[in-house]
């Protein structure tokens, strides 16, 4: 079995083998540092030293585990990452039998590359989170926004399903900044993407267009229905208080809705919605406009 350490706890990843179902396990485990597995973790080193003579005096993945009794020999062989211990990979074989000297070498060499595998898929994991996150909000960014909207304009096309985008503008963003610090503006922008995101559906796609702008993708939504949730959003954000040094804070911010037109591509929406977003400005902000 391929072990992996999360933040969560043990995770088995693949089990291989006559007696694999032996070693599977759906759940997030502890990490139990009295059982086999936990133990050549937190040791860092590959256990047991000696062959057994009975697995069983302990356990696999928890002290009380009793799936470790029917083994003859057992080898929990810890796997590094940048010198970061992320998982175990454990072989048993069953009582009678022992493990060859030649196979835990193998084992040992199989133990180094499973680790760089793990090592390089966590890496890629980070690099993609970050090139398709936003930082400062954790929003989906500027780039996924324009490949997602662009798929959801094909979507609608081809589905003839209403589409709708809004844009999102803080309302006299600059004084906050002025007054409250780029701190407290940070804060400002990280609370009003947290607002959005919950009060979206899981399916919409709430991005950070750029600076203290932000959309919404809202696919099967028609302009009446962004309308009601572009509202519920300004209510939102008018609700929110921020803590600053020079005391207690509170925002607004003004929202154009665009509406998808057969033929328009993902930048003809926005364009919508930008020109809402104008209205709404000019009309005096903490507003919902639907763009034309
Ligand atoms: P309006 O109501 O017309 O939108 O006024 P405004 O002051 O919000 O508009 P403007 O576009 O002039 O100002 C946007 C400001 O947003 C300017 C910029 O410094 C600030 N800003 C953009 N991105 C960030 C950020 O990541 N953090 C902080 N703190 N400020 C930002
Ligand atoms: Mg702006
Ligand atoms: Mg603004």
């Amino acid at each position: 079995a391929i072990v992996e350490v999360t933040r969560g706890g043990l995770v088995v990843r693949r089990c291989a083998g006559p007696d694999a179902t032996t070693f599977a396990c759906d759940d997030v485990l502890p990490l139990d540092a009295d059982a086999w597995v936990g133990r050549a973790i937190t040791q860092r080193t590959a256990l047991p030293h000696v062959a057994l003579d009975d697995a069983g005096e302990r356990g696999l993945y928890a002290r009380d585990d009793a799936r470790a009794a029917g083994f003859g020999d057992l080898r929990a062989i810890p796997l590094f990452a940048q010198g970061e211990c992320v998982g175990c990979l454990v072989v048993a074989v069953p009582k009678g039998e022992k493990l060859r000297a030649g196979v835990v070498d193998g084992l040992l060499v199989a133990a180094d590359l499973a680790g760089v595998a793990i090592g390089g898929a966590r890496l890629f994991e980070t690099v993609e989170r970050q090139a398709t996150t936003d930082g400062l909000t954790g929003l989906v960014n500027r780039r996924t926004l324009d490949v997602k909207l662009a798929e959801a304009v094909q979507r609608a096309a081809r589905m003839q399903m209403p589409l709708c985008t809004i844009l999102v503008d803080v309302d006299h963003f600059k004084s906050v900044n002025d007054t409250y610090g780029h701190a407290s503006g940070d804060d400002v922008l990280r609370g009003i993407a947290s607002a959005l995101a919950t009060t979206a559906r899981t399916s919409d796609v709430v991005a950070r267009y750029g600076g203290e702008e932000l959309c919404i993708v809202l696919e099967g939504t028609d302009a009446a229905g962004a309308t009601r949730l572009a509202e519920r959003m300004r209510l939102a954000v008018k609700a929110l208080r921020f803590e600053t040094d020079k005391g207690p804070l509170s925002v607004t911010a003004s929202f154009g809705v665009g509406t998808w037109k057969p033929g328009d591509d993902g930048r003809a929406v926005l364009e919508r919605s930008d020109g809402g977003l104008y209205k709404a400005k000019q009309s005096g902000r903490d507003r919902v406009v639907v763009g034309t």
